[in-house]
């Protein structure tokens, strides 16, 4: 029996085609956005979860079109990481969100850290330990005060050559967050094998924590398990308050999510620490 009748083999090219097309689309877009300075950051706050107060911000990456609708960045980050366009991108992204580091430093907020994503794409390349100097250089930054996130797909190279990467970058102070653990396939080599300072408990995570569900919870796990490896432990998407509570039992330091402030762009977070202030 054929799989395919001739009609869905034509079908299916067409669509093939169309991907390709949209893809192309979307990246020729990206190039022209990052050309005419239409992306930007968004910061979203991270705090002590006991105390409530904010530590710090992670800076998320932001496309706006000329229609001015938003463009997710789980649609075009991949993208951006396939063509190599997220190397220019994310140096500009570490410029941009130190650069913001260094205002807040200014208002006052002396120990505030910036939290920033970097693709492995970015932190592969020979160059990555030289654009970090050099970006916290020129923004005139403590390099303790940056952190940069990376993911788990990252477990999967070779650990000799990420952690000579890593052991360069903490040499310099800057501090490295694993950032959606427990999502991948390595999650648990990823601790002995891997020289970080923080472990970010994924969202899914977090989001199945609740004061009735005390079994087998991940997010618990998890904090068991950076406090084992004396890695400092921060969980994303809260979104209640009885979440909250709960990683604070579970003896959770930090967090970030809905529940505390969704990310804002640069102005409207600024206004947002000022008036927390008060
Ligand atoms: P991520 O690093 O895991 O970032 C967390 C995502 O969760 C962000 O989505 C954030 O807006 C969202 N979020 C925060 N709090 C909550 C909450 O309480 N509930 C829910 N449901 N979501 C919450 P966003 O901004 O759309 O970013 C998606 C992903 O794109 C990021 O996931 C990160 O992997 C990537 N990304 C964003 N900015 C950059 C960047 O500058 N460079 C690189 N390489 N990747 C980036
Ligand atoms: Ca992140
Ligand atoms: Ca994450
Ligand atoms: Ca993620």
């Amino acid at each position: 029996a054929k799989l395919f009748s001739r009609g869905k083999v034509q079908y299916f090219k067409a669509s093939l085609r169309q991907a390709a097309k949209d893809r192309i689309e979307l990246l020729t877009g990206l190039r022209e956005a990052f050309s005419s300075e239409r992306l930007f950051l968004y910061y979203q706050p991270q705090i002590d979860l006991r105390t409530r107060r904010v530590i710090g911000a992670e800076a998320l990456l932001r496309w706006r079109n000329q229609h001015g609708e938003f463009i997710p960045p789980d649609r075009f980050i991949p993208l951006a990481e396939q063509s190599g366009t997220i190397i220019p991108i994310g140096a500009w992204v570490l410029r941009t969100a130190c650069a913001q580091l260094k205002q807040l430093i200014d208002l006052g907020y002396s120990d505030f850290r910036m939290a920033v994503n970097v693709s492995y794409a970015q932190f592969r390349e020979p160059d990555f330990v030289d654009v970090l100097t050099k970006v916290i250089n020129e923004a005139c930054v403590p390099a303790q005060q940056l952190e940069i996130e990376l993911t788990e797909s990252i477990a999967i190279e070779d650990p000799i050559s990420i952690n000579q990467t890593l052991s360069a970058i903490r040499a310099l102070g800057i501090k490295v967050a694993m950032d959606d653990f427990g999502t991948g396939y390595s999650s648990l080599s990823v601790l002995n094998k891997l020289r970080i300072d923080r472990l970010k408990i994924d969202r899914a995570f977090v989001a199945d924590v609740s004061p009735v569900a005390t079994d087998g919870n991940l997010a618990r796990v998890i904090i068991h398990l950076a406090k084992d490896f004396q890695l400092s432990v921060i969980a994303e998407g809260i979104e209640t308050e009885s979440q909250l509570n709960e990683l604070i039992k579970m003896g959770c330091d930090e967090g970030q999510g809905y529940f505390i402030a969704k990310p804002m762009d640069a102005k409207t977070f600024v206004d947002w620490l000022m008036a927390d202030a008060k």
